[in-house]
Formats: C-alpha cells, structure tokens, sequence
C-alpha cells in the first residue's frame, strides 16, 4: 500500500503524522506533495479538546509542543452579543454543577432561578470562573470533583503545528516532495486516480490519494468531480478578514466571539501576539466596511495587513470517492465559530485509521468502508452544521438584515426537532455521532435565553432549602478552588510551555 498526500497544511501534516504512526506495519510508503506557492489558507488558530487525543496517540510532550506552537490554553468560547446585545456567556469543556437526587444540576437551576438570585448556568463551572479570572490549572489537580470536571483545548498558531507535525512525520518515514500537481492520470476502467503529474514533470504513483489541498480540492473535485453540498442558506456568512494584533493585558484562556450586525469577529489569545477576524456576509457588508469594524475593535496595534478570505459552507457529496479521500478544507467548511474545522480533520483521520484499506481489498468491502466513511463524516458535519446554526437562530436580535435572515429562517429538520424537544422538557436528545455533546447545548441554549417551558418535575421532590444550600455551596467550592489556581501565564512558565521574558507584557 503506497499513500500519497497532497497538501501540506494543518489537514495534510496532520494526516501524514497519524498514518505514519498507526499503520506502520499496512502501509510501504508515505508521501507529501506541498507546494511552497501555494500558500495554505494560513488561519486556524482555536481547537476543541479532543486534540489532545490526537496528539496523546502520537506520544506528543504537551508542553514541548505548546512551546514551539506558541500556544495558551483554551477553557472554553465567550459569546457575546448573541442571545441579545448587551448579553454574554461562555460554551465550556465541561458540564455545569453537580447531578442530584440523578437529575441534571441545570434542571435544579431552573427552578432556583423561578426563586430568587442565585446566579447563572456558568457560575457553575469551574472552567468558566477560572477563565474568567485568567486562571488555569489542570483538571487532575483540583480538590474537589467540581473542580475536575472541565476539559480544556488549545490555542496556536496553525501554521507551527503543521510545521511541528511535519518534523514529526518526515522522522517517522514520511517523504516529503516539494512541487505544483499540474495533472493526474486516472484508469480508464475503474476511475481511480493512478498518479499525480508535478510541475517538474515528476509523477508520483500510490494506490490511494488523500487530497489535503484545501478549499481547491485538487483531487475530488477537480479530478474526481465529487460535487459539494451548498449550505449557505443555513450558514451563509462566506467571507472573512483576518489580522493578528499585539497582546495586551492578561493572557485569557479562552476564545470571544462577538456578534456583528452582519456577522461575528474572533479574538484568540497565543503567546506572541492575538489573532482576530471578522467572519460575515458579504450581502450585508462590504469588504471595506467589514475590516474597519475589524480594525476598530482589536486589542492592540495590527502586526500585518489584513487578509481576506472566500469561502462557501459546506461539504462534498463524497468525502471518500474511488481511492481518493478529502480530508481537512478539500472535504468541506464550515464556519469555525465553534472551531471545529481541525477537529473535523481529526474526525476524518480517525475514521480514515479505523476504515483504512486492506492489501487487497475485495471489492465489496472496500466499497462498505467508503460507505461507511461517508455516512460517518456527512453526520459529522451535519451536526456540526446544527449546533452553529444553533447559535444564529437563538436570539432576540432583529437590530440588522442579517438577523432578521435568521428569524425568518425554515430550520434543517435535525435542528428544529432538537429545539422542539428542548422547549417542550427541557432536554437534549442525545446521537451517537457528534461532536458537541449534551452539556454543550445546554450552554448555548440557556447562554442565549431558549427555556424550557418547564423544569424536570422530579426536581420538586427534592427538598428546596436543602438544594439552596447544595447550590451555594457548588459555587464556594469552585470559587476556592479558583482562588488557588495558577494565573494562566505563570501556569505556562512553570511547566516550561513559555519562557517568562516572552509573556512579561501577559501580566501588565
Ligand atoms: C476564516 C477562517 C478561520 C478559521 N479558524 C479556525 C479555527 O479557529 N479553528 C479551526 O479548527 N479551524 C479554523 N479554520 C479552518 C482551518 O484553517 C483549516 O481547517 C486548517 O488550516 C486546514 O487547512 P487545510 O490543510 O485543509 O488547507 P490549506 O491550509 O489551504 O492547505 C492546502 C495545502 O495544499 C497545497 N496545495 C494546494 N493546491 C496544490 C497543488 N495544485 N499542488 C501542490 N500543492 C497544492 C498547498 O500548498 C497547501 O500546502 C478557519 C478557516 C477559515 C477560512
């Protein structure tokens, strides 16, 4: 079995590590086409928890690595301005309080908040105070299990990542040949693609492709003609301008994205500088207007030109077609609000490790394994799909054209059933398939204001100055345990995951 990847971005380093790792023994050869004139799409810079998987399974030293991607943590994403303006809240790793009596704790919060103060759903969260206070320690390290129960991602540079992968890849065998596919040769009979043509004239032969060659899709689109599921009508924000800016004040360990009258800007704190973008619709605002509100709303000085970028949400039709696999932006995109998009390039790796093709394949079963692939990564994004969608439709907002869109909006049926259900008792149906779990609906259903009609009724059997006192002291314990935490810039010193010198202006 000879594989060859074409890309040399997150999707394509990524790839060629976790193969070169996990088929060692299936696989004769590995190599990666990447073409240093075509850049990569050079932004990408907030992750999801399940990374550190990803980076577990390849025996990744977290701090050497955080050090060398310039990386902070990540405990979770504040909203701002999305229920309504004004309105903010944090979508953590992590569940909020305590189950009791075996109900949710956000059951419980229902009711108590019918009663009286005693506070909201992220006053209930470990991850959300301490990335409040611009604290951080690890999850193993808490006193209590309130303070355990919180996961936490990263935030870097993406283009390190890719580079520190790619060293990586290339010690583990990986051949990495620099150069632009000018043409591919397929087989007449079967459609598959049998080599790749250089503009060198060098052609490269494998038995399968992965193509990691970005929003292009050399090979499954271009090649192989898969065709591509448009969602702009759910999702159609389809540009953005990026800019990195000089940090300034403490290092958060967390994401914001605010909503725009015609879309929404991230801030991601790294180690050396900040990056920010304004994601929206080019309907509703033009390229010029679009940066300035940019530019206006950074953190410190602009350390580049802005750049701009195109693209349109959604996902092939085939993420797996012949023997080619599209993996990374050449499957598809999705806008990151959540960050999902490297997360969704794990997703295709780890099914690709999980399918991946036999020496001889019978035909049959090769076919089964594309099925599969395919039915898994179309859940994946559909669902991803809904769970941002989510965010656009539960609100108040209706101060511009874009929200109004919304509001207006007939709703994929996966979500409006999820919504009905979660109106009608208060809970979120569950799949198999998916990134977000429960919890993570929870927070951005009650971070916007979508409630329940009703709490859980067996929350009434419990007795309710019992659960006063459970409530307070859920938010003593996290307060305390926040208190002894580490602030996240002298957390990243003291494990040798940034040098003091570079973080000084962290603490200013
Ligand atoms: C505005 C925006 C914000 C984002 N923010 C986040 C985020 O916060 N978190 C997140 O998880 N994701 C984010 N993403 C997505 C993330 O950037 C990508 O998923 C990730 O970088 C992977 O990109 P890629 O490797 O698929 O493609 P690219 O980075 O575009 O790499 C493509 C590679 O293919 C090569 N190539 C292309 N054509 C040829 C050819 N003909 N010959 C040879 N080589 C070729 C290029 O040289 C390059 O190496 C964001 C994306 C956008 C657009």
């Amino acid at each position: 079995m000879r594989v060859c990847i074409l890309g040399g971005g997150t999707a394509g380093w990524m790839t060629a590590a976790a193969l070169s790792k996990k088929l060692k023994n299936i696989i004769n050869s590995i190599t990666l086409v990447e073409s240093d004139t075509i850049s990569t799409v050079g932004v990408g810079e907030a992750t999801l928890p399940h990374i550190r998987l990803f980076n577990e399974g390849l025996g990744i030293d977290e701090s050497a690595f955080m050090k060398q991607t310039e990386a902070t943590y990540k405990l979770g994403i504040e909203f701002c301005d999305w229920g309504r303006l004004g309105d903010s809240y944090v979508h953590p790793f992590g569940d909020f309080g305590q189950t009791i009596n075996g109900i949710a704790f956000y059951q419980h919060l229902l009711k108590l908040t019918k009663h009286g103060d005693y506070g909201v759903l992220n006053d209930y969260a470990f991850g959300i105070v301490a990335a409040k206070n611009n604290k951080f320690q690890l999850p193993k390290d808490g006193k209590s299990p309130l303070q355990q129960a919180f996961g936490y991602a990263y935030q870097f540079d993406a283009g390190l990542y890719a580079k520190f992968l790619s060293g990586f890849a290339q010690n583990n065998g990986v051949r990495r040949i620099e150069g632009i596919v000018v043409d591919t040769l397929i087989d007449k009979s079967s459609g598959d693609v049998t080599a790749i043509t250089l503009d060198d004239g060098q052609q490269i032969s494998a038995d399968l492709f992965i193509d990691c060659s970005g929003f292009r899709g050399v090979l499954i689109e271009q090649t192989l003609q898969s065709g591509y599921q448009d969602w702009s009508q759910w999702l159609p924000c389809n540009r953005a301008v990026a800019v990195p800016c000089e940090r300034h004040g403490p290092l958060s360990p967390y994401t914001r994205a605010t909503a725009r009258q015609a879309g929404w800007q991230w801030r991601i704190p790294l180690q050396h500088r900040t990056g920010n973008g304004h994601v929206y619709w080019d309907e509703f605002i033009s390229e010029d207007e679009a940066t300035s509100v940019l530019l206006k709303n950074l953190d410190g000085p602009a350390l580049s030109e802005p750049k701009q970028l195109y693209f349109k949400t959604g996902r092939r039709n085939h993420f797996w077609k012949n023997n080619v696999v599209a993996i990374g932006l050449a499957g598809g995109f999705l806008e990151p609000l959540e960050s999902t998009s490297i997360h969704l390039i794990q997703e295709g790796i780890t099914n690709l490790l999980e399918l991946f093709p036999h020496e001889s394949p019978s035909p049959s079963a090769n076919t089964l394994d594309k099925a599969e692939y395919n039915a898994r990564m179309a859940l994946q994004f559909e669902r991803v799909r809904d769970f941002l969608l989510l965010h656009y439709v539960a609100t108040k907002r209706d101060d511009s054209e874009m929200w109004r869109y919304f509001s207006n909006m007939t709703l994929p049926d996966s979500l409006q059933e999820k919504i009905d259900y979660w109106l009608h008792r208060g809970y979120v149906q569950r799949y198999e398939f998916g990134s977000f779990l429960p919890p993570s609906w929870i927070a951005v259903m009650l971070g916007q204001n979508l409630r329940p009609q009703h709490y859980d009724p067996r929350v009434d059997n419990y007795n309710f100055v019992e659960l006063k006192q459970q409530a307070q002291a859920m938010r003593t314990d996290i307060a305390n345990g926040v208190n002894q935490a580490k602030n996240h810039a002298d957390f990243l010193v003291a494990i040798g995951a940034a040098s003091n010198s570079q973080l000084i202006r962290a603490k200013s």
